[in-house]
C-alpha cells in the first residue's frame, strides 16, 4: 500500500516538473512562407463565414446542449457499449498541466511514462495478460492490432494458417477486423443456449488452415459461455490461438480474468469500462493485452505489466510497426488510471458485481412483459425482442416512445441473430430507483402497445424533432448554419 501511494505521488510530481519545465525542442523544420507549403490553386480568396454576434453563438450553443440527452442527464440503458457515468474527478485529473500540456517529444515525461508503466501493471492484475501495447485508438482498432500480431506470429513460424473462426453472437467489428488483416472467416452459429457448440468448433479447427478463434465474451447477447475452458482447450490442441473481445470486461472486472481462461491476445475498451465520455464516436483507446510468448511481435510503444518478466531480455526484433503515432490516446490511459486507482481491488469487483445485478434485476422485472429469447441469468446487458407484440409493435416503435418518458432508448436491431432485438445494458451506476424508473416506464409502453398502438407507431411526440429518416440524414445531411 505504501508503495502505491509513493508511486502515485512520484506520477504526480514528475508530471508537474515536466510541465513547468519548458522542455519543448525548439522548430526544427524551416518556417516559411504559406504559398510555397500549400499550391496557390488550394488556397482561397475569399470564406464567407457568418457574422453573429458572440451572444447568439452562446444562446445556440446552449440551447443544442439544453435538448441533447448524454449520461449525465439520464440512464443511457444502450447494450453494447457501456454507458456508464464516468467520475468528475478523472476529468479534473486528466487537465492537470502535467498530462494536458506535455508533448511526447520532451525531455521530461517520466510521469507519464510511469503512468503507463503503471497502468500496465494494473491491467495485468486486472487480466492476466503479460504485456500491453496502447496504441490502438478505440476496441475496433486494438482487434486490428491483435490479429495482425496473430498473423505475424504465424507468419514467423513459417504456417500458412489463414482463417479464423468469428461465433455469430460476436460483435460485428470481429470479423471486418480479421478479414482487414488478411484473414478468411468461418462463421460459427451458436447453440440454443447462446454459446458455441464445442463440436462443430472442433470440426472446423481439425482443417488445419485455422489461426484461431476471436471470442467476444460475455458475448453480444449478454450470456458468459460456459465451456470457455474447453473452447481454449480446443483451439490450443490444433494449435491455433485465441482472441478475447473484452470491450465489455465491466461484468468480469475483479472476477475472473481472460488471461486464466487460456486466452494469448485480448482488447479493452477503457472508453467503456474504464470510464471516459464517449458518446459521438470518439476518441478511444483499445489497449492489447498478450502472454509472454506474443511480446516480440507487439508494437512500439509497449509496457510489461507483468512485473517477473526480464525486461532485458525482451526484443521485439518481429514488431508489427507502429500503430498510432505517439503513446496513442493519453488522455485515456490517465482518465483509465485514475479510475481503477480511486476504486481499488474491492471497488473493481463491485463494479463487476453490481453490474450483473443491475442487469439481471431489469431482465426479471421486464420478461413477464417482453419476450426473453435466451432464459438465462445475464452478465451486464441482456437482449430482448419485440416477438410477440400486438398490433405490429416493433423494436423501433418502442425506442421511439421511451424517448418520450425522458430515457435514452436501448440498442435495437442489434445483435442480428435476435430479430427484433432490444438490447439493455443498465451499467453498475445507476442506483435502484433509476432501473425502477426504467423498468415502470417500459411496463407502461407495453400497456400502451395494447391500449393504443397508434399512439405508439407515431413516437417520438415530446421531442425536437420526430421520427427521422436515419439512413437519409447519414447519407444526405442537410447541414445549415
Ligand atoms: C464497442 C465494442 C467494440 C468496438 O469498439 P470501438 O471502440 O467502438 O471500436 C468491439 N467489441 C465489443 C464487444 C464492443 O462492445
Amino acid at each position: 500500500m505504501k508503495k502505491v501511494r509513493e508511486n502515485r505521488n512520484l506520477i504526480f510530481t514528475k508530471a508537474f516538473e515536466s510541465a513547468e519545465d519548458n522542455y519543448i525542442p525548439d522548430l526544427d523544420i524551416p518556417s516559411s512562407n504559406l504559398d510555397d507549403i500549400i499550391p496557390k490553386n488550394l488556397l482561397r480568396d475569399n470564406l464567407p463565414i457568418p457574422d453573429v454576434p458572440e451572444v447568439e453563438i452562446v444562446r445556440h450553443y446552449t440551447d443544442l446542449s439544453q435538448i441533447n440527452y448524454g449520461v449525465d442527464s439520464g440512464i443511457y440503458p444502450l447494450g453494447s457499449c457501456t454507458m456508464k457515468y464516468n467520475p468528475k474527478i478523472n476529468e479534473k485529473i486528466v487537465k492537470l498541466p502535467g498530462f494536458s500540456i506535455i508533448h511526447p517529444l520532451q525531455k521530461k515525461n517520466e510521469g507519464a511514462i510511469l503512468l503507463m508503466e503503471e497502468l500496465s501493471q494494473l491491467l495485468h492484475k486486472i487480466t492476466g495478460m503479460d504485456a500491453f501495447t496502447f496504441s490502438p485508438a478505440a476496441g475496433a482498432h486494438g482487434e486490428l492490432t491483435g490479429m495482425f500480431i496473430l498473423k505475424k506470429f504465424f507468419e514467423q513460424n513459417g504456417n500458412q494458417k489463414n482463417k479464423i473462426i468469428v461465433p455469430d453472437s460476436a460483435h460485428g467489428t470481429n470479423p471486418a477486423s480479421a478479414k482487414m488483416a488478411g484473414f478468411s472467416i468461418i462463421e460459427l452459429n451458436s447453440n440454443e443456449h447462446g454459446e458455441i457448440p464445442l463440436e462443430e468448433l472442433e470440426f472446423a479447427m481439425q482443417e488445419g488452415d485455422v489461426a484461431g478463434i476471436m471470442l467476444t465474451n460475455p458475448n453480444t447477447l449478454g450470456l458468459f459461455d460456459r465451456n470457455i475452458l474447453k473452447i481454449t482447450e480446443i483451439v490450443h490442441k490444433y494449435d491455433g490461438l485465441c482472441y478475447y473481445d473484452g470491450a465489455n470486461l465491466n461484468p468480469m472486472l475483479g472476477i475472473c480474468r481472460p488471461g486464466d481462461m487460456g486466452f494469448d491476445i485480448l482488447h479493452l475498451n477503457l472508453h467503456k469500462t474504464f470510464s471516459t465520455p464517449h458518446g459521438g464516436g470518439g476518441p478511444g483507446s483499445g489497449p492489447v493485452g498478450i502472454k509472454e510468448g506474443l511480446i516480440q511481435f507487439l508494437p512500439e510503444p509497449y509496457f510489461i505489466g507483468n512485473e517477473k518478466i526480464d525486461k532485458e531480455k525482451i526484443n521485439i526484433s518481429h514488431s508489427i510497426g507502429k500503430m498510432k503515432s505517439f503513446w496513442g490516446n493519453f488522455g485515456i490511459l490517465v482518465r483509465a488510471y485514475a479510475y481503477i486507482r480511486a476504486l481499488g481491488k474491492n471497488g473493481l469487483s463491485r463494479v463487476g458485481k453490481v453490474s450483473v445485478l443491475n442487469a439481471n434485476y431489469l431482465r426479471k422485472r421486464l420478461q413477464e412483459f417482453y419476450h426473453l429469447p435466451y432464459q438465462r441469468i445475464c452478465q451486464h446487458e441482456f437482449v430482448l425482442s419485440d416477438k410477440n407484440f400486438p398490433n405490429k409493435i416493433t423494436a423501433e416503435d418502442i425506442a421511439k416512445r421511451i424517448l418520450d418518458y425522458g430515457i435514452y432508448a436501448p440498442t435495437v436491431y442489434f445483435p442480428l441473430i435476435v430479430d427484433g432485438a432490444l438490447m439493455i445494458e443498465p451499467t453498475e451506476t445507476e442506483s435502484k430507483e433509476a432501473l425502477d424508473y426504467f423498468a415502470e416506464t417500459m411496463i407502461r409502453i407495453y400497456q400502451e402497445t395494447q391500449n393504443k398502438p397508434e399512439f405508439v407507431h407515431k413516437a417520438p411526440h415530446n421531442t425536437p424533432v420526430g421520427r427521422l429518416d436515419a439512413v437519409l440524414a447519414a447519407r444526405k445531411p442537410v447541414l445549415k448554419e
